[in-house]
């Protein structure tokens, strides 16, 4: 198991109000917390499944290695056993039969009736809920009686945190979350001066806690470190939209890794620091940055993860550029010509349904725009999501799974990839270098930035 990090009390803050803070890990704690998940979509999707096994055709890490074992409702196996032990006909009679007979006389398996729930299984499935699994959500696409899987593996991670088997990256990433407000443990002053780097640069203003602005706009810290690009390509273009925003020293990160993990109750720390900072500072949207899970983290589970509606909006970066395309409030110059194609995250096309935002603010700026043969709500995942690029443990895989993403890509042979996903960017770019692709790959606010009509003054118009 993984080392205690998330050990009650010991590292996380008693603020904090999480389940960790209360008590240990155990394989009762990780039942309880499994029965806690089984709503009526989940048994409703046990019930209904009927073992075809379509949901492992769409799944790249049962794609590209072949191996049984990562078919999506395998993934699922303790917690099917659990509801057909506690919540069917059948499955309370067999725990009846198990008790009164006396299975050793009989000379039956303890097993005869039914497997058991152990600490062992839960410890086996760890790299199978997370290791391989993106939550990416494409198994739920295809399967004909309408299972959302990921909906379930979501579910299934918060009994194996309970019981203490989750990968110890992702363990290390709640915990900076929680302590420090980032998962890879950056604090303001590391923003700061990327911020002082922007202004030199730009010669705009990076406005900081402006209360009544439109947009609160949030960072993640993968973005920070690896594509400093994107906030200054931000700047340029709210300057010249005439968009009034601001970042805040209360709450800038958008990522949470309480959901990558599977602990609603981290999820709902995490996600009440940005609704305080937003509240503080008064603003009426908050803007999720290039990243996928964030935005689904904030959008869709926050409500859900504090109980209550927010008193604001949220969007996606890209939603928020299209609009201002469409209100003509961007203008551009000049197109891209070589030839560029597009990675939709999972989290911003199949599971937000953002997919033609993006090809609008293509239209604006590429004049050979290929898109991959399947797209938009079929695309396929890169492979580092849902927490597996946060778990060293799963770097093979992540790669395996990544065999996918380059065959859709040498299909339709761009010079370039465009993306709005720090964590897809990275992944994609450690993914073409490791095939030896020699493919750039670029975000899609800082494309548009680089064509914005400058006015005679040499400000952005
Ligand atoms: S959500 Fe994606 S990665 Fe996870 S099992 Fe389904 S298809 Fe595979
Ligand atoms: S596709 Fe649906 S019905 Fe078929 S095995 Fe997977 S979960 Fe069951």
């Amino acid at each position: 198991m993984t080392e205690a990090v998330l050990t009650p009390g010991a590292d996380l803050p008693e603020s904090s109000g999480t389940t960790q803070a209360a008590g240990g890990f155990s394989l009762a704690r990780g039942l309880n917390a499994l029965r806690e998940e089984m709503d009526a979509p989940v048994a409703s999707f046990f019930s209904s499944c009927v073992h075809c096994g379509l949901c492992a055709t769409a799944c790249p890490f049962f794609v590209e290695t072949g191996d049984p074992k990562y078919t999506p409702i395998h993934k699922l196996e303790p917690m099917r056993i659990l509801w057909e032990q506690e919540f069917t006909f059948w499955g309370k009679l067999k725990g009846v039969l198990r008790e009164k007979l006396p299975l050793d006389k009989l000379g039956l398996d303890k097993h005869f009736a039914g497997k058991q729930v152990t600490d062992e299984m839960l410890a086996e499935w760890e790299p199978l809920l997370y290791d391989s699994c993106t939550m990416c959500g494409r198994c739920s696409m295809v399967c004909p009686v309408g299972n959302d899987i990921q909906y379930m593996i979501r579910k299934a991670r918060e009994g194996q945190v309970a019981s203490g088997h989750s990968p110890e990256g992702l363990v290390a990433a709640s915990v900076r979350a929680v302590n420090t407000g980032s998962p890879m443990g950056l604090k303001w002053k590391t923003l700061d001066v990327q911020i002082r780097h922007v202004e030199q640069s730009t010669g705009l203003e990076v406005p900081i806690d402006k209360q009544g602005a439109d947009y609160l706009v949030l960072l993640s810290s993968m973005e920070i470190i690896n594509f400093p690009e994107y906030l200054e390509a931000l700047t340029k273009i709210f300057a010249h939209a005439g968009v009034s925003w601001t970042l805040s020293q209360q709450c800038f990160e958008a990522t949470n890794a309480g959901i990558q993990i599977g602990s609603k109750d981290i999820a709902a720390v995490l996600v009440q620091r940005v609704v305080d900072a937003a509240e503080a500072l008064d603003v009426k949207n908050v803007i999720s940055p290039e990243c996928g899970h964030a935005y689904t983290a904030i959008r869709w589970e926050g409500p859900n993860a504090i109980k209550r509606a927010y008193p604001f909006k949220v969007f996606h970066i890209i939603e928020v550029l299209d609009q201002l395309r469409a209100d003509g409030r961007i203008k551009t110059e000049g197109r891209e010509d070589d030839r560029l194609s597009l990675h939709d995250p999972c989290n911003l096309a199949r599971k937000s349904g953002v997919i033609q935002q993006q090809r609008n603010l293509m239209d604006l700026v590429a004049e050979n725009f290929v898109d991959l043969k399947e797209h938009g709500k079929m695309q396929w995942c890169c492979g580092a999501g849902g927490g597996v690029s946060s778990n060293e443990r799963a770097e093979a895989l992540k790669l395996a799974a990544f065999k996918k993403k380059k065959a859709q890509i040498e299909e339709v042979e761009p010079d370039r990839m465009v993306t709005m996903c720090a964590t897809c960017r990275t992944q994609l770019e450690e993914g073409l270098e490791e095939f030896t692709m020699d493919i750039p790959v670029i975000g899609l606010t800082e494309l548009i930035a680089d064509h914005l009509v400058e006015s005679d003054e040499g400000t952005h118009a």
